[in-house]
């Protein structure tokens, strides 16, 4: 049985992870963060397998395929990411893909009609995911996601070293300072398929019920809860509390 791990934040560790880590490429970058006799620990990716996940995946199997890669089952994504997922883990050779979910007795208490998205969208995002996350990353030092700072407004901040100081983990964004020119270009070079529903105009692709295709001059997250004044799931909480961050 893995131990639970339990760090605690340390700017002036955080800021010098930063700079030796600042201008590294994307792949010495995953291989120091994944090195396992370096400072981080045990880290795993985490992916929802969405219209930009290809990249983070291929570099990560690049680099050591046997990484963990997390994935949260809402429950309710589309067919065609559950089918993506599959194609990319057999194409990427991925060797430990985890599912987690809501636990039984959670759903049965906070949504057992399976209608919360409806209503209160936070808590559902909450139950599904950002508990699900907080369970699965409980043996780990830190995680890997594939955010990038075009995004959204809301993602401009990222650091590639970050800190999640809900969970008390590192957190690493190695591709948030490439734009959706490098991604494109990096997924031709490399062969790698799009998700299904771009081309059906899905430029960030989450829970079906949450989800819609964006028009040309759109943000690319705008199809996330439409309509509504969300943005995020919560699983991100950035720009984080790291005032002396150094990007
Ligand atoms: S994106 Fe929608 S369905 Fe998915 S967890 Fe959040 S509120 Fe629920």
């Amino acid at each position: 049985m893995l131990r639970e791990v339990e760090r605690h934040f340390d700017l002036s560790e955080l800021t010098q992870q930063q700079q030796l880590l600042a201008d590294l490429g994307s792949i010495d970058f995953l291989k120091a963060v994944l090195s396992q006799s370096g400072p981080f620990g045990r880290v795993a990716a985490v992916s929802s397998f969405g219209a930009e996940s290809a990249v983070l995946l291929h570099q990560v199997a690049a680099v050591a395929p046997q990484t963990p890669v997390i994935f949260i089952d809402t429950q309710f994504h589309f067919d065609e990411t559950l089918a993506y997922r599959d194609e990319l883990v057999t194409q990427l050779a991925l060797q430990d893909v985890r599912s987690y979910s809501i636990d039984p007795l959670s759903q049965k208490r906070l949504d057992p009609a399976r209608m919360l998205h409806l209503t209160n969208a936070d808590r559902c995002c909450h139950a599904r995911k950002v508990d699900v996350l907080t369970r699965a990353l409980r043996d780990f030092d830190g995680w890997i996601s594939g955010q990038k700072r075009f995004q959204s407004s809301g993602r401009a901040g990222i650091n590639r070293v970050d800190w999640d100081d809900e969970r008390n983990k590192w957190k690493f964004n190695p591709l948030a300072d490439w734009h959706s020119d490098d991604l494109e270009a990096y997924r031709i070079e490399h062969g790698l398929p799009h998700h299904p529903l771009r081309q059906f105009g899905y430029s960030s692709v989450g829970c079906a019920p949450c989800t819609s295709p964006i028009a040309a001059d759109e943000d690319p997250r705008a199809g996330r809860w439409r309509g509504t004044q969300k943005l995020e799931c919560g699983l991100h909480r950035n720009p984080n509390i790291i005032a002396a961050s150094v990007a």
